[in-house]
């Protein structure tokens, strides 16, 4: 089988997400593209969503998608999520696959600075979305062109907090959830 794996906060989900879990799977015929959510990112101050809130928003969003996978082992591993890790899981648990992980174009430069990056290359093949506002490359990194909504979770936190309008940007059940939990505000 040919597995995608995309990684990522997602604090909160949004389409932006789904639409290059989409062009991943299209572009290289994946079987599955199997989302994980990171427990306490490597890369980021903070997030602000408990991993409970964001594994159920993601698995909100991917409930009508039968190639999408939320895997919730980075919240059961705890501590530190380092990608090497969940590869290594991932490959125990679903065998000998191709596993392709997927990233948006603008994490390219910070990819040399991911724990035991050597070792990791040898795991997985790197494939890179197309962001409008990006224009890095890297001769060993695919770029996957796909219409992409130029969202990014920040944005979407920093318009809940302005009391704007999310709507059309994340899964309307992700929408709800954030309501009925009252996140981000
Ligand atoms: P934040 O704004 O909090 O940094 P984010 O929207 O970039 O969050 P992450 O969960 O950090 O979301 O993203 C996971 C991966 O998805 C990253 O590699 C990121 O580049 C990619 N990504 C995020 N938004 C988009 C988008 N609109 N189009 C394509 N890729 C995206």
């Amino acid at each position: 089988m040919k597995i995608g794996i995309f990684g990522g906060v997602f604090d909160p989900i949004h389409f932006g997400h789904l639409q290059g879990g989409e062009g991943a799977r299209v572009s290289l015929g994946l079987d599955k593209v199997l989302f994980t959510p990171s427990h306490i990112p490597p890369h980021k101050p903070k997030s602000y969503a408990s991993s409970k809130d964001r594994i159920a928003m993601v698995n909100i969003a991917l409930e009508e998608n039968q190639n999408f996978i939320c895997l919730d082992i980075e919240a059961k591993r705890e501590g530190i999520s380092y990608t090497i890790d969940t590869a290594k899981e991932i490959k125990r648990l679903y065998g000998e696959n191709e596993y392709y992980f997927i990233i948006g174009q603008d994490t390219i430069p910070e990819l040399p600075t991911w724990k035991d990056y050597k070792t990791l290359i040898l795991l997985v093949k790197f494939v890179a979305i197309k962001r409008s506002d990006f224009s890095y490359t890297d001769p060993d990194i695919t770029i996957i062109e796909y219409p992409t909504l130029p969202v990014s979770s920040t944005m979407i936190r920093e318009r809940i907090k302005q009391g704007l309008s999310i709507k059309y940007l994340v899964p309307d059940g992700v929408l709800k959830y954030i309501q009925k939990h009252g996140l981000y505000m």
